[in-house]
């Protein structure tokens, strides 16, 4: 895939009006068969390196349009959670694009993540509403969202019995024959409460979640998850949009004529760190998915690196018990 693939004239689809009152959706062309890299998880299972965030996508006609765009870039790999609420409006958008676009369940990679209402003894039947909301037999990637519980204090020492329960309910819905969750992990979690999983659960947790940029760059984070084969992966990777702007991004970008969100996403996958860009704009979709046809030098990661000051732009769970 690269910016000068040629563009044939679009398909023109309709859309049930189960799924939408828009009439039509211009699927653009495919613009790579192949898939994008992906890394090995503990499980066996490959995840892509590029994945959607889905993350304020808050309608299905949005859904559509950056599942679409998405789909015609190359991502084989979508994000959502309960609390995002579009859960149904993802499975909605990949039931109907996929045939579309020549794909099939099996090539496309899906994680959700259990809500913080639903920690402790909710949480099978949490996993168990994703699934129906999603509307799929199975999810690749089930996360705990956040280490803490809705509705009790950061302090409460509830919240790491709750946890524990999730990740047991978790364990047995992956571990059942039936397999409903490929692969399960945790999100959010600082390296105390990822050290405290470790030591008691039965399944190593297949993927860490958590915010990652040059900025904010994880270290301890990231040598604990190397050690014990956890795959770490990345949200934020243009921290909410704030680093767009950043005068060193913008410098290294131009010296490659990319954008800075392709140098920001282009940082984390040469790293062998799976991102998750969200955008609801079909070009900018577009545009995040080129970043497997360039490298940055050494000197530019570095520099990059450099930049890192513990600066987080989302969630801050440091202080969850
Ligand atoms: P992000 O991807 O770092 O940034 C998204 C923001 O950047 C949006 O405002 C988007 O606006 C804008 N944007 C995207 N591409 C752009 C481009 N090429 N040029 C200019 N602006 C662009 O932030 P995020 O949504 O927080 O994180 C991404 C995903 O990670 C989420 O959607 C979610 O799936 C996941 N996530 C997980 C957690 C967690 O707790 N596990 C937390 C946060 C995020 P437009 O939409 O208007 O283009």
């Amino acid at each position: 895939m690269s910016e000068s693939d040629p563009q044939p004239s679009p398909l023109t689809l309709s859309i049930p009006p189960i799924l939408s009152s828009t009439p039509t959706l211009s699927i653009p062309p495919i613009l790579s068969s192949s898939p994008t890299p992906s890394v090995l998880l503990n499980t066996g299972a490959r995840m892509p390196l590029l994945g959607l965030g889905t993350y304020r996508l808050r309608d299905l006609d949005d859904t559509l349009q950056a599942v679409n765009a998405a789909l015609s870039t190359g991502y084989r790999s979508f994000d959502t959670a309960s609390v995002y609420r579009n859960e149904a409006d993802l499975g909605r958008a990949l039931r109907h694009l996929l045939p579309k676009h020549g794909l099939s369940r099996a090539d496309v990679f899906i994680t959700s993540k259990l809500g913080p209402k639903d920690q402790g003894a909710r949480a099978r039947e949490g996993a168990l509403r994703s699934l129906e909301l999603l509307d799929l037999d199975y999810i690749d990637l089930y996360l705990i969202h956040w280490p803490g519980t809705q509705g009790l204090g950061v302090g409460d020492k509830r919240n790491p019995e709750n946890r524990a329960q999730s990740w047991a309910e978790l364990e047995e819905l992956h571990a059942q024959g039936q397999g409903k969750l490929k692969a399960i992990g945790v999100s959010n979690y600082t390296p105390g409460h990822m050290k405290e999983l470790l030591e008691g659960c039965c399944v190593t947790p297949a993927v860490l979640q958590v915010e990652f940029h040059p900025r904010l760059s994880q270290g301890e984070m990231r040598r604990l998850c190397g050690e014990k084969g956890v795959c770490f992966q990345a949200y934020s990777s243009l921290g909410t949009g704030s680093l767009l702007q950043d005068p060193l991004v913008v410098q290294v970008a131009l010296g490659y004529g990319r954008t800075p969100a392709q140098v920001l996403l282009r940082w984390a996958v040469q790293q062998g760190v799976p991102v998750l860009p969200k955008s609801s704009h079909p070009t900018r979709v577009a545009e995040n998915g080129r970043v497997f046809d360039f490298e940055l030098t050494a000197e530019d990661m570095e520099r990059l690196g450099g930049m890192d000051c513990g600066q987080k732009y989302c969630w801050d769970p440091s202080q969850v018990a």
